[in-house]
């Protein structure tokens, strides 16, 4: 196996190389200022091991002084507190300009930092960014209390929506300014109060977000940014008394943490967790379409997605004429650097990740998996870079690690099944319900399939469409609450109701 590995031949955008050059402290509070302990990183480009510029860490007091600055910001009397919803929407909006005004460079920031391809970058992940904060603007002005038809003589009873206070926005890497954005937006339009704590690997663009945040003219400490480790940050953010609220995206593991420490204070929870996402392609499907479907849904930011439609399901009769075509697919994706155009798969996030993924390819070989594309790399292939061949395996059970557990990588499982009944009871047995894809022609078979498949999301020939209208989120082990659309603002909102005599 081979990877073409391609030095950049983009230059690096140079408000990108400025926004490295500078220093980054956290932002707390509306100023920029040094972490008590002076603590720093170093964030490095996954597809070379050049290091791109280094940034303050904060430590658990530096948590502690960003939730008080939010609190601050929400007090009775503040300026964010007494502004009218309609000029909440407009720094939103004016955000979202800022946003668009520096598209590339958070582009080259994000795929510089995280890994992805360039353009990917730029049409997905900044775009959806500032989509998020324009929809969610929209809704600032319009939440709306109900006067509720009581059963009481004289008394006028009515509903008002008011935000939940303070909220821990804490996020993974995988899309780093796209989810601080799906929770930022609906925070900010509901009225709350944030202190944003982006993942280790990935702290830039919320450094950069921050930068505009001040520029858009928000009060200060309505929004706090503290990059650190979650291990030693998590805890304070979670547990603060002056915290009222955590919507949190990651790992299930950590999220079941946040969860417990939570529930002491009986903190609001949103939890979108990790997925293991069954991918279903009936022999009646468009496979030219299926296919290739198929391969975006795993292989897309190099499957380090959480609906990653990572156990493929293959009706018999198609079954070794979709591994043969997928695998050549898999085989034909350019892997290199996210900077180069030609980059369809940029490297994986880190060296443990990296690790992590091609142990659990070489378990399944070792247990009789076959290898159909891409495997394990040597590590001469990713000099630099920590770079993954599109993986394809068949011949695995159901029951394997590699097909239970996310792999969170390059990695697809292939599975035959045999009808629509079978394939919903295989899809289903999972601690996962994050996702699930179905391609057929026979749009009501599609239907019932979708009926049966207990998954937050289901995409019918497509996979993994996203808009910050529709919401998203998962079923079982895959979370609670959703993000994105109308309902991402109800887990932001609380509901007050008053009751008033009308007899004096
Ligand atoms: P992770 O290890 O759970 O980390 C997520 C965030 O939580 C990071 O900011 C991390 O900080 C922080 N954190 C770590 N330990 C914590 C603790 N004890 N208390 C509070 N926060 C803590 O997940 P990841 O490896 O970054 O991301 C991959 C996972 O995210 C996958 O499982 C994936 O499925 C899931 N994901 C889900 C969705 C969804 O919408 N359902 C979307 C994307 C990703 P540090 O970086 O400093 O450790
Ligand atoms: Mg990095």
């Amino acid at each position: 196996m081979t990877i073409a590995i391609n030095t950049a031949t983009v230059d690096i955008h140079p408000d990108a190389q400025r926004f490295f050059d500078r220093s980054h402290q956290l932002f707390i509070g509306g100023r920029w200022v040094e972490p008590l302990a002076g603590g720093s990183s170093v964030s490095v480009d996954p597809g070379s091991g050049r290091q791109l510029t280094t940034f303050a860490v904060a430590d658990p007091e530096d948590a502690v002084r960003a939730v008080e600055a939010a609190a601050a910001a929400f007090d009775e009397t503040s300026p964010w507190r007494q502004m009218t919803a309609t000029a909440r929407a407009r720094l939103l909006f004016r955000l979202a300009d800022l946003m668009e005004k520096h598209q590339e460079e958070l582009a080259h920031i994000e795929a510089l930092d995280s890994g992805k391809p360039l353009a990917v970058a730029r049409d997905f992940d900044v775009a959806y960014a500032i989509r998020h904060l324009r929809y969610f603007a929209g809704w600032a002005d319009k939440l709306e209390g109900a006067t509720v038809p009581v059963n009481v003589p004289d008394m006028m009873c009515r509903t008002e929506r008011v935000p939940v206070g303070v909220a821990a926005l804490i996020v993974p890497w995988n899309y780093p300014l796209l989810i601080a954005c799906w929770k930022l937006a609906p925070a900010l339009a509901a009225g709350c109060t944030v202190v944003l704590k982006p993942a280790e690997h990935t702290s830039l663009t919320a450094l950069r977000l921050a930068e505009l945040v001040e520029a858009a003219g928000f009060p200060e400490g309505v929004v706090n940014v503290v990059p650190g480790p979650g291990s030693q940050l998590g805890p304070v953010l979670v547990e603060h008394p002056y915290v009222d609220k955590i919507s949190f995206t990651g790992s299930t593991r950590v999220g079941q943490e946040i969860a417990r420490r939570a529930a002491v204070g009986v903190k609001r929870v949103t939890l979108e967790l990790g997925g293991k996402s069954a991918n279903i392609v009936f022999a009646d499907a468009d496979l030219d379409h299926a296919v290739a479907g198929a391969a975006g849904a795993i292989f897309s930011n190099a499957g380090q997605v959480c609906s990653a439609g990572s156990r493929l399901f293959v009706e018999r009769p198609v079954y070794d004429e979709v591994v043969r075509r997928l695998s050549e697919t898999a085989a034909a994706l350019r892997v290199g650097h996210q900077l180069d155009p030609r980059c369809q798969m940029g490297p994986l996030i880190s060296q443990s990740q990296l690790t992590t993924v091609t142990d659990y390819v070489r378990q399944a070989t070792n247990s009789g998996a076959h290898l159909e594309a891409g495997g394990p790399a040597d590590p001469q292939d990713g000099v630099g870079g920590l770079f993954m061949a599109p993986t394809v395996l068949s011949n695995v059970r159901d029951d394997a690690p590699i097909t239970r557990e996310e792999v969170f990588g390059p990695v697809l499982v292939v599975l035959p099944f045999d009808g629509l009944d079978e394939v919903a009871r295989r899809a289903n047995d999972s601690e996962y319900g994050l996702a699930a894809g179905i391609w057929t022609r026979d749009i009501a078979k599609a239907n019932r399939l979708s009926s049966l498949l207990r998954v937050g999301s289901v995409y019918v020939n497509t996979y993994g469409q996203s808009d910050a209208a529709a919401p998203f989120g998962g079923f079982k082990k895959s979370g609670y609450g959703r993000d994105m659309g109308r309902q991402n603002l109800e887990y932001f909102l609380e509901t007050r109701t008053v009751w008033t005599d009308l007899r004096l």
